[in-house]
């Protein structure tokens, strides 16, 4: 039977940014419920080594980071849902998310943390050499490619600084692009083929990514797109760079997004222009994309929060207090 969960803090999404409003809301006595989707911990739990979050000499695992966390949230009083929201109703004064399962939470907060998917090729090979060779963060993986050579694919401005920020690593990044110019800005193009370490390969698409005999990637087949001629690109890394989803179908009428489907929030705040609501993490975030980040932006959604709901309850004379 379907049931009404109610909190002060309805948080969608179980990444870094969900579970660090969490931590905040349940230690401000937010009582807060975090509903965890599809991926439960986020994007870090397809991940191996972490070696950029601090408080960590070592290298961790993404997948255990994202366990710690939900822990941290656990223990101090959040409750976690085994749900997907399929609809959310904002136009009240608490916030309606429907869930998958039927069950309806409401908020009296709702921070959104549905964060974003790195678009890939789809082409034989991807999925099984991510994590061996092809990867969609140049920031989080280009250090393991110290004097290596790597791929970049894709022609927007991900792209170009992606090729850019690997060559503090690599010796050799080569740039593939389906067609022979480039979107990204002129400034960055500029600076793409002044770099010596920087080759492009134009007209060309990733036709499979090919493993070598260790397992990890060796190369890549490439076909050109006018003539249609095969070839192969030797490579230690492959980094795909065609851009990124956030996940806000959801949200689409009821919340100001940009062109390519950000949230957009007040700058420098998690703030949407709904009272109440904020979005924190890579949902609003198309430049950063980081673990920590996306945690900064969860505590301030949930710092917010707490302080919005002190002052509605305050001016409606109610004596409960919300404290941090
Ligand atoms: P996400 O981690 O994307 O979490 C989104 C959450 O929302 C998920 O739990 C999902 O299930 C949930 N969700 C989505 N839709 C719904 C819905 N309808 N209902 C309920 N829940 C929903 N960053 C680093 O700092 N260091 C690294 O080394 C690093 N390595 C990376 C490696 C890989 C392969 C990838 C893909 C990313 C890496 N990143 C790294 C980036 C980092 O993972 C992201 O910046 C970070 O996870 C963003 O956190 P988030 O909480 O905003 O969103
Ligand atoms: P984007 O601008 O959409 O560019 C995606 C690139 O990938 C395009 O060159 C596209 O090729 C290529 N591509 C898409 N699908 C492909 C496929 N299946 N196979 C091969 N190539 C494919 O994405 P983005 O670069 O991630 O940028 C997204 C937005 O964020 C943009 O508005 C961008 O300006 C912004 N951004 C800004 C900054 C900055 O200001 N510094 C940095 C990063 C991103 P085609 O060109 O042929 O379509």
């Amino acid at each position: 039977m379907a049931t009404t969960h109610k909190t002060r803090m309805l948080i969608i999404g179980s990444g870094p940014a969900g579970l660090s409003a969490a931590i905040y809301g349940a230690r401000a006595g937010m009582e807060p419920i975090v509903v965890q989707g599809l991926q439960p911990g986020g994007q870090l739990t397809i991940t191996t080594d972490v070696e950029n979050y601090p408080g960590f000499r070592e290298v961790i695992q993404g997948p255990w980071l994202m366990q710690e966390m939900q822990a941290q949230a656990e223990h101090v009083g959040t409750r976690m849902m085994w749900d997907t929201i399929t609809n959310v109703d904002l136009s009240g004064d608490t916030f309606v998310a429907t869930g998958d399962s039927g069950d309806l939470y409401e908020g009296d907060t709702l921070v959104i943390a549905t964060g974003a998917q790195a678009k890939w090729l789809g082409v034989p090979g991807e999925q099984e050499l991510s994590g061996k060779g092809v990867s969609a963060c140049a920031t989080c993986d280009g250090f393991f490619y110290r004097g290596k050579k790597v791929v970049v694919i894709g022609g927007g401005n991900t792209a170009v600084e992606e090729a850019l920020y690997l060559t503090n690593h690599a010796t050799e990044v080569v740039l593939v692009h389906r067609r022979d110019s480039l979107r990204s800005e002129k400034i960055l193009q500029d600076r793409l083929f002044a770099h010596p370490k920087i080759t492009t390969v134009w007209n060309k698409k990733v036709d499979r990514f090919l493993a070598g005999e260790n397992g990890a990637l060796r190369a890549l087949a490439l076909i050109d797109t006018e003539t249609g001629e095969q070839s192969e690109l030797l490579a230690d890394g492959a980094f795909v760079a065609i851009g990124h989803a956030p996940a806000t179908e959801l949200f689409k009428g009821k919340l100001a997004m940009d062109d390519t489907g950000y949230l957009i929030v007040e700058a420098g705040t998690p703030k949407t222009e709904i009272p109440g609501v904020y979005a924190a993490g890579d949902v609003s975030d198309h430049v950063y994309r980081q673990a920590i980040t996306a945690a900064g932006a969860g505590c301030m959604a949930a710092l917010d929060a707490e302080r919005y709901l002190a002052e509605k309850l305050h001016l409606a004379g109610i004596t409960e207090t919300v404290q941090g």
